[in-house]
């Protein structure tokens, strides 16, 4: 195909200029994405049947639109995905947590990522709204039944890895994505090109993950600490509690060891302004972790004080505590922390606490009596 580039509405041109503007938005990569079916629907379909969505029952809705993207706006034609960059090798590692203290995913540090790339993919849309009048444009991020990931992989952002995130050759896997469907026709800049595979024998993610949830290219959910933290409103199976060591919400595990977030030189970091968004900067001091026997503490107001304007709010008040009491009691097995303790012995005991608290609470007392702790 010939394009026309002093054409500012030729497919490849009005592509590049979209990528361009996405990158002037702040997003660390970005590309342009066909909205032909997904080629997962089977593995999407095997995954749901073997029930590894947990109690995720989104994501069974919909699955028509999530394995078709082209459904998701009449007349769509193309789609753009982006990638925040919240956390990069040279913002340092974390220091160890002291016992009594719980730790939180990194990309829940910042300002929570729905409000920070929406607001920036919807600017777009109204600029390009205004510049093409009558295209239409859905915007998405983790807020719409599409396989982000597949599209991500499509325009180029990155590889899916064996820990079924996407990673990016360069910068890594530290990212959070959206993007956008639209009625222009755009096409993929002439330098994007789909990444392959870098994840060759290594299995880093899978030996390290501390429930065993990943077989390559799949993870279990309802084994993952993440999803158990943040998404499972139940009580969690005892059997997974000392695996999930001091994470109160999230687990970055797989990220850690995973190669391709391995230190990289500063000027590569920095290329192309590939540096963490100013939206991630962390908002609390410390950043990476809490005080669980604060956290046993809090009510409904100290929750939305504590988490205002976090992904953490993800996590009712009652799943935050109930984290917090499996942490503690792993905390419990090591060292003597007889406030901590005395804690969850009165919530135990508490009426007024949800059940899924008290559950918690009488489990670990039970399995600390159990080891002498
Ligand atoms: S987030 Fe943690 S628990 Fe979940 S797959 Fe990765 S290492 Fe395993
Ligand atoms: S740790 Fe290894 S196998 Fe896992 S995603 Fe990273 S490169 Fe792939």
């Amino acid at each position: 195909m010939t394009h026309d580039r002093t054409n500012p509405d030729d497919a490849e041109t009005l592509g590049s200029a979209v990528v361009d503007a996405c990158r002037g938005a702040g997003f660390a990569a970005a590309g342009v994405a066909s909205v032909e079916p997904t080629r997962w629907a089977r593995e999407l379909r095997a995954w749901l049947d073997a029930g590894k969505h947990g109690t995720m029952a989104w994501l069974e809705r919909n699955s028509e639109v999530r394995g078709d993207p082209g459904q998701l706006l009449d007349g769509a034609r193309s789609a753009v995905m982006v990638a925040d960059l919240y956390h990069a090798r040279a913002d340092g590692d974390d220091p160890p947590l002291a016992p009594g203290e719980g730790r939180v995913a990194r990309y829940a540090r910042g300002r929570d990522y729905h409000d920070t790339i929406k607001k920036r993919l919807h600017a777009l849309c109204d600029d390009l709204r205004a510049q093409h009048p009558g295209a239409e444009f859905k915007a998405f991020t983790d807020t719409a039944p599409v396989l982000e990931r597949e599209l991500a992989a499509r325009a180029g952002i990155g590889w899916t890895g064996k820990h079924t995130l996407t990673i990016h050759p360069r910068i890594g896997s530290y990212l959070l994505l959206g993007g956008f469907v639209t009625t222009l026709e755009l096409e993929a800049p002439s330098e994007q090109e789909m990444v392959t595979d870098h994840c060759g024998t290594c299995t880093r993610c899978i030996d390290a993950c501390p429930t065993d949830a990943i077989t390559p290219y799949s993870v279990d959910a309802r084994k993952c600490i993440s999803y158990l933290t943040i998404e499972h409103r139940a009580p969690i199976d005892e059997g997974y509690h000392a695996a999930m060591g001091g994470w109160v919400f999230g687990c970055d595990i797989c990220q850690e060891v995973c190669p391709h977030n391995s230190a990289r030189e500063p000027e590569q970091l920095s290329e192309g302004g590939r540096t963490r968004h100013p939206a991630y900067e962390p908002t609390r001091d410390p950043v990476d972790r809490f005080d669980l026997l604060e956290v046993l503490g809090w009510d409904a107001e100290d929750r939305s004080r504590e988490l205002s304007k976090s992904a953490m709010k993800r996590a009712t008040l009652a799943m935050w505590k109930r984290n917090a009491i499996i942490a503690a009691g792993n905390a419990l097995a090591g060292h003597e922390l007889a406030a901590l303790r005395a804690r969850i012995s009165a919530i135990a005991a508490d009426d007024s606490e949800d059940e899924i608290v008290r559950d918690a609470a009488r489990a670990v007392l039970a399995g600390l009596g159990a080891s002498g702790g």
